[in-house]
This record gives structure tokens, C-alpha cells and sequence, in this order.
């Protein structure tokens, strides 16, 4: 859901509403003016943090930091 920060043009009060569509009428929170302006979208964060599958730590046995293969006794 996008949460868009508003400054109005009449008092200048700063607020955030979120607008589903487009026809969506802002008004100002503090004093009732329609006349606002947009000024930013923000955006839920955290969605595209990728981390990985792979262990950065990982050794050449690939499952574990074991030095060799064998030695973690994890699947061949
Ligand atoms: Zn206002």
C-alpha cells in the first residue's frame, strides 16, 4: 500500500495519507484544504533484501566450514 507524504498549500501542515488509486481526494489533516501537495511516496521496506542460501562462511566442503569433504559427515 503506497503511503504518500502531503504538505498542504494553504497552512503548510506536513502529513502522510495512503491513497489506494488515484481519485482518491487528499485533504489537508489539519485545516480541511484540498489544495495539497505530494510530495513523496514511500514504500514499505524489506522486500528485496536477497540474502542468500549460501553460507558466506562456507568451506569447500560446501555445507560447513569443515577443510575437507568428509569431515562435517553431512550428505556427499
Ligand atoms: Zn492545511
Amino acid at each position: 500500500v503506497p503511503l504518500y507524504e502531503y504538505e498542504c498549500l494553504n497552512c503548510k501542515a506536513q502529513f502522510e495519507k495512503l491513497v489506494f488509486n488515484s481519485q482518491t481526494e487528499v485533504l489537508c489533516s489539519a485545516c480541511g484544504s484540498p489544495r495539497v501537495a505530494q510530495k513523496l511516496s514511500v514504500f514499505a521496506v524489506g522486500s528485496s533484501q536477497g540474502t542468500a542460501k549460501t553460507a558466506p562462511d562456507a568451506g569447500p566442503c560446501g555445507n560447513c566450514e569443515a577443510a575437507q569433504r568428509g569431515l562435517c559427515g553431512g550428505a556427499s
